[in-house]
């Protein structure tokens, strides 16, 4: 038996990297590799003579803020990134949002309101979805069908993803922790899994097949570049204490540096934010900034000397680093999830064991070079970059799920079993590129 490729888009790459020269081979298995941007992805590069057209899509966002967000959202942020991008690609999206939301494209809003204070109650989830759901059966009944749904919005929509007139592609926003893996172990094979990183994909539960991966996106010119930076520390993000704010608040001071936080408290977090974090803040050595938006945000990211990432838990992206380093300002990070490949250890930030190591790395930020890290992030996670690879597993879905006729509504199959027989082109095509596992 061969082994199995791992294949790569050859869209979402660095655009001024020569496609001859990005692979090498890896022992028995044919790992592709990205020279000079570790974390960069895979899968699907499409078979040759696949239509490129303009595409309907239905967008899900999750039903508690608003489209764009006035603050922290960091799901919501990349959707209207990315509603944008492929809007001006020529692809014609519904976003199914929160109301208040606005896009570049049509905007429907199933609840009255936003529900920020509610995050995954299922009472908004579901009703969010089905009405979604059934706008998007609707289209089709009356001939206007959409060729693939995208789903941000959360568990409902996979749950429900078999039932619905078009193919789901359904982004991971989330980790796969043992309390999830029964229900992606179940509910997975209905809609095309695409995770947010390269350890996301690896540490998918066996039996559960991500058939992409396909970063966040930023659009760099966005966030502003600063070279000369100011005398403080920023840990920015949710008072969840996985995040780590009471670790940055100790490394600050083991640095003996200013430290500014800022962030939501979000139900849950008002005893940890009241023991842990708010008896260190004094307004001078730590600052609250409470939740930021708009242009403070983007100053508080760019002024920064570094940005502090001490966090537990398999972070799935985490957009703050993304941000923090295209404005450049470099990252230290215990590099857990996808910290450790957004994080390039000691060329856009560093890799930190413990506390103590992070106060002793503050003391070699002059060796990272802020348009290094800022180029760290144009080449991997622009937004155009992005909009490409959903591109490619949209047109992917659509392939996989062709020829499954009126029935797939109630039946939609595994899309492993029809991709399979789409690969002795792609090896022809790629010779020069792809070789086979011995
Ligand atoms: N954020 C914000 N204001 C705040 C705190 C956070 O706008 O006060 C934004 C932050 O810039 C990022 C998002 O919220 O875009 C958080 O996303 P991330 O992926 O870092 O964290 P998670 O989604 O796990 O909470």
């Amino acid at each position: 038996m061969p082994a199995p490729w791992k294949e790569i888009n050859l869209a979402v790459r660095p655009k001024d990297m020569p496609a001859g020269g990005w692979f090498s081979r890896n022992g028995a298995e044919v790992t592709l590799e990205v020279m000079n941007a570790p974390s960069l992805h895979q899968i699907t590069t499409l078979p040759r003579g696949t239509e490129r057209r303009a595409l309907r899509v239905a967008v899900l966002a999750p039903p508690w803020i608003t489209v764009p967000p006035p603050g922290y959202g960091g799901i919501e942020a990349v959707v209207a990134l990315l509603c944008d991008e492929l809007v001006a690609r020529g692809h014609d999206l519904t976003l199914f949002a929160a109301p208040g939301s606005h896009s570049a494209t049509r905007v429907c809003s199933p609840l009255q309101a936003t529900h920020a204070d509610q995050i995954g109650s299922s009472l908004y989830e579901s009703d969010h979805v089905a009405v979604a759901y059934d706008a998007i059966d609707r289209a089709a009944a009356e001939g206007g069908p959409f060729d693939v749904v995208h789903d941000h919005s959360g568990f409902t929509a996979l749950a429900m993803a078999d039932r619905v007139s078009a193919p789901v592609v359904h982004t991971l926003h989330g980790p796969f922790s043992s309390d999830m893996c029964p229900f992606y172990e179940r509910h997975g094979h209905k809609a095309r899994l695409v995770a947010i990183s390269d350890f996301q994909l690896e540490h998918a539960p066996a039996g559960v097949r991500v058939a992409d991966v396909v970063s966040n996106p930023i659009r760099v010119e966005d966030w502003p570049f600063r070279e000369g930076k100011d005398d403080y520390l920023l840990w920015m993000g949710r008072l969840d204490p996985i995040k780590g704010a009471h670790r940055a608040i100790a490394a600050a001071r083991a640095a003996r540096m200013r430290l500014v936080l800022a962030g939501p408290v979000q139900p849950g977090q008002e005893a940890y934010f009241r023991s842990e974090i708010e008896p260190h803040v004094d307004g001078r050595n730590v600052v609250f900034a409470g939740e930021v938006g708009g242009v403070r945000r983007k100053e508080l990211f760019a002024r920064a000397k570094a940005f502090l990432m001490p966090i537990s838990w398999p972070e799935p992206f985490g957009m703050v680093m993304v941000e923090a380093l295209a404005c450049g300002t470099p990252v230290i990070a215990f590099p857990e999830g996808a910290a450790s490949e957004i994080v390039l250890d000691g060329e856009n930030g560093f890799h930190v064991a413990d506390v103590q190591a992070m106060a002793e790395a503050t003391r070699s930020l002059e060796q990272i070079d802020p348009a290094r890290c800022r180029r760290s992030v144009a080449s991997r996670y622009d937004a155009a970059i992005v909009a490409e690879g959903y591109e490619d597993v949209y047109y992917r879905a659509i392939r996989s799920t062709a020829g499954a006729g009126p029935q797939f509504a109630r039946h939609g199959q595994p899309e492993s079993r029809a991709e399979t027989i789409e690969r002795p082109p792609r090896h022809a095509a790629r010779a020069s590129i792809l070789q086979p596992a011995s």
